[in-house]
């Protein structure tokens, strides 16, 4: 398969080489590249992608979760055009900040005061920081295979954290996590958490495990931060809403932004408040792009025109019914794989035994570089480590044939894969 993928793509590969000259590993995102190299994308269409041989590929990626209105909704561009002719950058306030807030607000009910940022990684770190300043503590309880940005990982690349104490408890552990909450809580800022691992692996949180750690850290007075960077599409509310989980402090990011660099994070009204800057000893977040006009309009028409409650509900059950199907192939076929997640995105692994944990995972890179490859030449564009966020464009008929596909790789590697 590879030996085709490579003969297939001879211009992407000498576009990765050249690459290589000046950005190290070829392009400038560690989450793209994948062995032998990865194809170079020339246009987007709904939920087409183009690559430079001329290939067309059902994008089932939806750029991490962030693609998720496709790349062409014409409600988006029209609302980008208008930016345009508006003019870029004011340098002071604009109406889509507010009118965007307003209906963050609207839709995430723990959010009753917000701040903008320009990824997740940032809004992320500004939450933290606002647990750290609020709390007057230092450490921060996060879990193991937890992502909450470059400077933020938890899933066991060398990393490249930001300075703050750490600590590691496992996912879903509910007495491991009340113990370290109990211990550490009086030097204990906040936990963030996502309510599913989304990098790592598309693992949900057990109700039991968010109500735990909800009630330990009211009692102890540690901030807890929900990371709803991924999940914030899979419930018109959240994941929190689907819950029944009210953090003190939610971020945000991904496809809130349309496509644009984005990010937020806001919550309690009580913390938030400390950003109002004509309050003396106010917390200071400034940030050239964080009410950047063109991200602002297209994420207000997004929310309010494209992702309507109607629309989240229609494609996470669409996710739900493609899950249930795959497994169901699996089954069929005696394949050791299974398809987890919650539903519009999923997560692909290589075993039989129940995935709770990041520490589950086997992380069968030859049988994920199998599929993926496999997959790409029958052209359906994923993620290497076998994550799907299906974009709203994707249709039935995408998803049927792209199930024949998984089946017709199962069927062709069953030896491989059983
Ligand atoms: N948190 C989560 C849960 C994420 O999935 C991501 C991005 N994959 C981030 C934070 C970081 O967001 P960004 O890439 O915009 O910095």
């Amino acid at each position: 398969a590879e030996r085709r993928y490579v003969a297939g793509n001879p211009r992407s590969e000498r576009r990765f080489r050249e690459a290589g000259a000046v950005l190290p590993g070829g392009n400038t995102r560690t989450s793209l590249y994948y062995a032998p190299f990865p194809v170079t994308f020339v246009a987007g269409e709904g939920q087409f992608l183009t690559d430079l041989d001329g290939h067309r590929y059902v994008d089932l990626l939806g750029e991490y979760s962030a693609g998720l209105y496709g790349h062409s909704d014409p409600r988006v561009l029209a609302a980008v055009r208008r930016v345009l002719d508006e003019g870029l950058s004011y340098g002071g306030p604009n109406n889509y900040e507010v009118e965007l807030a307003r209906t963050i607000t609207e839709r995430f009910s723990s959010v009753e005061l917000l701040r903008f940022t320009n990824s997740g990684t940032e809004a992320n770190l500004f939450a933290i920081g606002t647990a750290r300043a609020v709390t007057g503590r230092s450490k921060v309880l996060v879990f193991e295979s937890g992502y909450h940005g470059g400077v933020l990982s938890f899933r066991g690349e060398a990393p490249l954290n930001a300075p703050y104490p750490y600590l590691v408890c496992d996912y879903n552990d509910v007495p491991g996590t009340l113990a370290a909450i109990q211990r550490h809580r009086d030097d204990l800022a906040a936990v963030i958490l996502e309510p599913m691992l989304g990098g790592g692996g598309a693992v949900p949180a057990t109700a039991e495990f968010v109500r735990t750690i909800r009630e330990a850290t009211a009692r102890h007075g540690v901030v807890l931060i929900v990371d709803e960077v991924m999940t914030s599409r899979l419930a018109p509310g959240g994941l929190q809403e689907r819950l029944g989980v009210v953090p003190d402090l939610t971020t945000f990011g991904k496809y809130l932004g349309a496509g644009f660099s984005f990010g937020a994070f806001g919550g309690d009204r009580r913390l938030m408040e400390r950003f109002d800057p004509s309050v003396p000893g106010s917390l200071s977040h400034p940030g050239t792009f964080n009410n950047n006009t063109v991200t602002m309009a297209a994420g207000l028409v997004g929310l309010r025109e494209v992702f309507t409650p109607e629309a989240v509900g229609e494609l996470n059950a669409r996710g739900d019914r493609l899950r249930d199907r795959l497994n169901a192939l699996f089954a069929e076929f005696g394949v050791a794989v299974q398809a987890t997640g919650v539903g519009s995105i999923l997560g692909l692994h290589f075993q039989r035994s129940p995935i709770v944990s990041g520490r589950d995972i086997d992380p069968a890179p030859d049988k994920r570089a199998l599929l993926h490859i496999e997959l790409m030449l029958r052209g359906f564009y994923i993620a290497r480590r076998g994550y799907l966020a299906l974009p709203l464009p994707v249709t039935d008929a995408d998803l049927a044939s792209f199930v024949d596909a998984v089946g017709d790789v199962v069927a062709t590697h069953r030896r491989v894969l059983r």
